[in-house]
């Protein structure tokens, strides 16, 4: 068997989740799964915080089917809203709550023959300039949302929080303001924090909260350690070493033979590549560990495999256990090495690397 994995805790979502709740202690907190629930798989996240979570949320209409018809019965909220004919109809008897981001999905739920109403969450932009009504737009959608039909009573009016994981800027405060201003006016519940904002900006903690990366038991602040609020990474990305070899000084390692050993070196060649989402453009010296201790990636991420530089690590043999990130080596470590973010190592795991489930 490949000895390629990610290692997914399932109870260490359930804790991370109950940490999100602890932090806001006055909010509901929509757990939120998209993108494959980072990486970590939806249906089997989704069953884990079955017990927990009032509601999930996902991006996109299928994400939502998917979950649905995997069994799992709680509401589920689509960020995205409908983006093409979808059935409002069919939303509203699966549970699905459905986003208004803009005027022309308000008409279609307005204008829907579905005989069962459906539940909306109304998105307004605050200063993100990306989805959502503009907040004068926002009065009079929210006047006939209310007075429609089609949508149950319960409308959440929402907004997205452009700079919650910059501690030091003015725009969240900004942002909150906003949208309780208008909220005021109409006495709707709100829904303003992600994870950097459940974590830092407590002015932001409303009757909904939607947690997603902080689940996963990462921080979602560059500056990580400082921030995690004994949050438990819950995925290990695990594989082995498959070879070792003798370099002579002066010959490369791997494609394009980018890494050129400056002395009698010892590589050690790891089972994971790019084809498994290990981000190929992690640079040599990007750390993993290899039995623990940490080494250096020496030369280029190929798609089924990478090389690491043994040579201050001796005792190391093939079949030695690799982690690439997990509770010994932060995915932001990792993220940051390469010029991206955790979330984007997460989202861009690949099918083929098999994820294996502990309670
Ligand atoms: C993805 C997403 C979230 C979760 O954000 P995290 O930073 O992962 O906590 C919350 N709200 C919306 C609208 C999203 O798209």
């Amino acid at each position: 068997m490949r000895p390629t994995s990610a290692i997914v805790r399932l109870n260490a979502i359930a804790e991370n989740f109950r940490t999100a709740c602890r932090l806001a202690p006055g909010s509901q907190n929509v757990a939120v799964i998209k993108a494959n629930a980072y990486g970590h798989g939806a249906v089997e996240v989704a069953r884990a915080l079955q017990d927990e979570a009032p509601a999930f949320a996902v991006a996109f209409f299928e994400e939502a089917v998917q979950l649905r018809d995997a069994g799992i019965t709680q509401p589920i909220l689509i960020l995205q809203g409908t983006l093409g004919d979808e059935n409002i109809g069919e939303a509203a008897a699966r549970d699905f709550w459905l986003m208004l981001n803009n005027r022309q999905q308000i008409d279609r739920v307005l204008s829907s023959k579905s005989t069962r109403p459906v539940r909306a969450w109304l998105k307004v932009e605050t200063g993100m300039h990306r989805l959502g009504l503009e907040p004068e737009e926002a009065e009079s959608a929210c006047e006939a949302l209310s007075a429609s039909g089609n949508i149950q009573p319960d409308l959440v009016l929402c907004t997205q929080l452009a700079c919650a994981d910059e501690l030091a800027s003015p725009v969240t405060k900004q942002q909150v303001s906003r949208l309780s201003s208008i909220a005021a006016k109409h006495k709707l519940p709100l829904s303003i924090a992600n994870s950097a904002a459940i974590m830092a900006w407590p002015e932001s903690h409303a009757q909904w909260n939607r947690p997603g990366y902080m689940l996963y038991g990462n921080s979602p602040f560059a500056t990580a350690e400082k921030n995690n609020e004994g949050l438990l990474p819950a995925m290990t990305l695990a594989s082995e070493i498959i070879a070792i070899r003798e370099v002579a000084p002066g010959d490369g390692v791997g494609y394009g033979l980018d890494w050129v050993a400056q002395r009698q070196s010892r590589v050690g060649i790891i089972a994971i590549g790019y084809g498994d989402g290990y981000p190929r453009h992690a640079p040599g010296g990007t750390p993993v560990l290899v039995n623990g201790a940490r080494v250096p990636l020496a030369g280029r991420v190929s798609m089924d495999m990478i090389s690491v530089d043994l040579t201050y690590h001796r005792g190391a043999e093939i079949g030695d256990s690799v982690e690439l990130w997990g509770t010994n080596l932060s995915i932001n470590e990792v993220a940051s090495s390469a010029g991206t973010i955790g979330y984007e190592l997460l989202a861009g795991l690949t099918g083929r690397l098999s994820r294996v489930y502990r309670k």
